[in-house]
């Protein structure tokens, strides 16, 4: 199924400060009646003023990760009540880069998605092979695993996305060809809790191969990461779905 609205989200990383706020506001001039949703998550600094600076107009706010707790002692962690208090609508959970860093797990990354819908927010759960998972023709097994381990049985197309992200795509330049994304994306939609839920693509999406992307079946929108800082490569992304 694809979906009658995609998404466009982009995730800046640990990259902004509050000059950078003036790219968001372009994506927001630029599109003041999208086609298509528009997602910006910031650093955790930045998710209130952004959002306060972008009340009003077509472009959510959202964050890079929430604690599967609402409060407590868990020194420089944000919790999903705190995120959706400082305006965010969306969180990012999952990511390679903190399933790598933080050493995150399946069961953790459902734990924080779960704490995220019920402050209302919905999660973005990403999940992807690494390079020797795909070499080695582990692909399905792998992102299937995640999707089954990393989802609430209770999720729905109103409270969750999908990211599917492959580890070797993200940040490199590389991505996987057009029919492996579909491949990746046909697998997920089928074994969906919800057959509703948006399934995005990440992985050195830009302005360049954005359009050819889109139109794979069962691609419902992208996660971008590098190309989202500046608001030209983003803005020309968004058109392209
Ligand atoms: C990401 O980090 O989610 C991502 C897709 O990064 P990039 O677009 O830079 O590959």
């Amino acid at each position: 199924m694809l979906q009658a609205c995609k998404l466009a989200a982009g995730n800046w990383k640990m990259n902004g400060t509050r000059a950078d706020l003036e790219q968001a506001r372009a994506i927001a001039e630029a599109f003041p009646s999208p086609k298509c949703g528009i997602l910006l998550c910031p650093p955790a600094t930045l998710v209130r003023t952004m959002a306060d600076m972008l009340a009003g107009s077509a472009v959510m706010v959202g964050g890079q990760d929430c604690h599967a707790q609402d409060a407590g002692a868990h020194t420089g962690d944000i919790s999903a009540a705190m995120l959706a208090d400082a305006g965010a609508r969306q969180v990012i959970l999952g990511h390679s880069e903190r399933r790598a860093d933080h050493a995150e797990t399946s069961a953790l990354v459902a734990a924080k998605a779960s704490a995220a819908h019920a402050s209302g927010l919905v999660a973005i759960i990403c999940i992807g092979e690494t390079e020797a998972e795909r070499d080695s023709g582990q692909t399905l097994d792998v992102v299937l695993t995640q999707l089954k381990d990393s989802v609430p049985k209770r999720a729905t197309s109103a409270n969750t996305v999908i990211a599917y992200e492959p580890v070797w795509a993200i940040g490199t330049g590389r991505t996987p060809t057009l029919e492996q994304i579909a491949e990746v994306h046909d697998a997920l939609r089928a074994a969906l809790p919800d057959a509703g839920i948006s399934l995005l693509y990440g992985g050195s999406v830009k302005p360049g191969n954005a359009a050819e992307i889109f139109a794979i079946a069962n691609v419902d929108g992208a996660l971008v990461g590098g190309a989202s800082l500046k608001a030209a490569d983003f803005g020309a992304i968004i058109a392209a779905l």
